[in-house]
């Protein structure tokens, strides 16, 4: 039978937790035998994705950060989400370069890197009601030996 499993974590809005995140996929993903290569794109995205909640989401302030992971026979779907501030056009958000916040040096690359890490990303966002992140990739694909 296909493996099928999920997970769902919520975490507060702090920079610490990123790593917390990361670390929480990686452990969860581990009954698919992923490579090390299949494991550092989707600890990418992850990263990328709950760096953009917290920075961008909530401003640094105080709100939470919720992670969804479902493993679906080879395929994953990782969801961010946040019910911060919103996106106000998602697909200039995601163009690559595009930033709201140069002063923090971001390099406007984040959603590129989910982009090329994952195979499917999807963004759903409403201003001042939140954004959702939904992230697709399959594992253990035979040309990738
Ligand atoms: P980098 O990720 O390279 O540090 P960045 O975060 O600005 O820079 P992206 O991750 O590509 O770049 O995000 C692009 C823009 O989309 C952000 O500057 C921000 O305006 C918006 N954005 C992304 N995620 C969110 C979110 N969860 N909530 C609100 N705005 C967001
Ligand atoms: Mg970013």
């Amino acid at each position: 039978m296909e493996k099928q499993n999920e997970m769902r974590l919520e975490f507060d809005s702090r920079s610490v937790n990123e790593g917390f995140a990361r670390v929480a996929v990686a452990a969860f993903l581990a009954e698919l035998n992923p490579t090390l290569d299949e494991l550092a794109d989707i600890k990418t995205a992850v990263s990328e994705a709950v760096t953009n909640a917290i920075i961008h989401g909530y401003e640094n302030e105080a709100g939470k950060v919720s992670l969804l992971c479902r493993i679906d026979g080879e395929e994953i779907e990782i969801v961010v989400s946040d019910t911060g501030k919103g996106i106000a056009d998602v697909e200039q958000a995601k163009a690559p370069f595009f930033t709201t916040k140069p002063e923090l040096e971001r390099s406007g690359m984040g959603f590129a890197f989910m982009e090329a890490f994952m195979d499917d990303v999807q963004v759903e966002s409403e201003l001042e009601k939140g954004t959702a992140v939904y992230m697709k990739k399959r594992i253990g694909r035979k040309d990738d030996c």
